[in-house]
């Protein structure tokens, strides 16, 4: 199984491993299979695997330079105990008529955690088969919850560092303050001024800037990532639509082969381009619904082909969905583009010049799996509150765009295929809106107060991930200009010498 840039011609491949380390690729295109694999798998017997199982499973099909007992001891460290569920990934009875698929039960309440508590793991012996001995530095720009996730995963590994840009102002409280009380020697962080778009570009830049990657090599490390441009954190999000489809099949909610709906509140594209890549390998997907908040550029191109960022960003209740130029939409462009890396790089020049492209009807044709909506703040609000006193069940504000977006979706069409919601974070992540959903009521203090406030409601048990924030020690902030971020980079690296 080998690997290519979506800007780079088929005869420059790589193994997966060697992809992994990369993150990114020097043309600044993304990493994606030569051949898609096509696993000969009977649904029936996915049936009786576990979580773990699934995930090994999985990773096999795409990662084949690595050995079966990698894979397996990699899977078993991330899956187990830092996990608040044995399921992993439980999916809930019917709420409402849906499924929601619980993907925070990890130590930073988000999905994030599900591949970011693999993927230090897959990193180090990504790092062992292909004989490298460079520290690996992580540079991720997050809008949010992948700059906690990928702190925790990395935490003091051996071999690695951990460099974390999020938008200043642009992340909720409780986010903010998982990173910046996170411990770990080999971690830093630092606000933006600018918007998560913004941070994303110079980390692209940084990433592809040759001068300093010598420099950087001369110093015995090299770059990588742990966003959702990585290979190796996308893939192993694709094992939860395996997973989630068995479990239905098992407490007999569908039939095996019965074609169902994922609905993903999607920001960067990764998530619910993992569904496609579930579909594109067999698993009886109807569609895949992309729900966006405010900033709902996905919303007009999946219905019309045409990409145009050239709009006002809005900072909403749900900040991490708050992007405008999704990553990850350039591997489903390659994928309807018959896999013509020419398409790619002219859709991505124009892009950066001019803010919008416009694909050919025949593309546009090819991408009948997805379907689209958005939400705005208040219908995200009254959703939640919706949800709840239907159904005692609290959503945080990106599982309640989805889900807003389905029930829209279910008024205006004929589809009565069942439908899973992917529940991407606790509500506990986003307590004063889900508060002020729920109960009209603004909370008195931001943060871990608002916490206690919701829980009065919610009257279940606060995640241990929330509660360990009350008596951990935070560090205080540092804000920096864009311009400023290479040389902060630098300076930590030295620091790290
Ligand atoms: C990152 C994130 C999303 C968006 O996922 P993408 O893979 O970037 O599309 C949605 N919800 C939450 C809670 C997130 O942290």
């Amino acid at each position: 199984m080998e690997y290519r840039s979506t800007r780079g011609d088929d005869q420059h491949t790589l193994s997966g491993a060697a992809a992994i380390l990369q993150g990114l690729a020097p043309d600044g295109g993304l990493y994606v299979p030569v051949k898609f694999p096509q696993p000969e798998f009977k649904l029936q017997q996915l049936v009786q695997l576990s979580y773990q199982q699934i995930a090994q499973l999985v990773l096999s099909w795409f990662f084949d330079d690595f050995s079966a007992e990698q894979i397996k001891t990699s899977v078993t460290a991330a899956y187990g105990d830092h996990f608040d569920r044995k399921e992993i990934v439980p999916v809930t009875k019917k709420v409402g008529g849906n499924y929601y698929m619980e993907l925070f039960h990890g130590p930073t309440l988000a999905f994030k955690d599900v591949a970011l508590q693999l993927l230090p793991y897959l990193m180090t012996n990504a790092a062992t088969i292909q004989h490298s001995n460079r520290q690996i530095v992580i540079l991720t720009a997050t809008s949010g919850d992948t700059g906690t996730a990928s702190m925790r995963g990395f935490s003091d590994v051996d071999g690695t560092q951990v460099i974390v840009f999020y938008p200043y102002q642009g992340v909720s409280p409780i986010q903010l303050k998982q990173m910046l009380s996170q411990p770990g020697q080999n971690l830093k962080v630092a606000a933006v001024k600018g918007n998560f778009d913004q941070a994303q570009t110079m980390v692209k830049q940084i990433f592809n800037d040759q001068a300093f990657n010598e420099q950087l090599h001369k110093q015995g490390a090299q770059f990588s990532s742990a966003n959702s441009m990585n290979i190796g954190r996308l893939i192993p999000q694709v094992a939860y639509y395996f997973n989630t489809y068995s479990q239905l099949v098992k407490r007999g909610e569908i039939e095996l082969g019965d074609q169902i709906n994922f609905a993903v509140p999607t920001g960067n594209f990764g998530d619910i381009l993992a569904g496609y890549y579930a579909k594109k390998l067999g698993l009886p997907i109807n569609k895949l619904i992309c729900a966006s908040n405010q900033n709902n550029v996905l919303t007009e191109f999946i219905r019309t082909g045409n990409y145009d960022r050239n709009r006002p960003f809005y900072q909403t209740n749900a900040p991490s969905m708050d992007i405008l130029v999704s990553s990850n939409l350039e591997r489903l462009l390659f994928m309807i583009a018959d896999e013509d890396e020419h398409v790619v790089v002219d859709l991505m020049n124009q892009l950066q010049q001019t803010g919008k492209y416009q694909i050919t009807p025949e593309m546009h044709a090819k991408m009948d799996s997805f379907v689209s909506g958005f939400a705005a703040e208040k219908e995200v609000e009254q959703e939640i509150n919706r949800v709840f006193h239907e159904n005692h069940y609290a959503i945080d504000p990106h599982t309640a765009v989805a889900s807003k977006v389905v029930r829209n979706l279910q008024e205006l069409t004929d589809d009565s295929k069942p439908t899973v919601i992917l529940a991407t974070a606790s509500p506990y992540k986003f307590p004063e809106t889900v508060l002020k959903a729920i109960t009209g009521q603004s909370a008195q203090e931001t943060g871990l107060p608002a916490v206690k406030q919701l829980n009065q409601y919610l009257g279940d048990d606060i995640p241990a991930g929330i509660q360990e924030l009350d008596t951990a020690n935070s560090i205080a902030e540092t804000v920096i200009e864009p311009a400023l971020m290479k040389n902060l980079i630098t300076k930590s690296l030295i620091a790290r010498q």
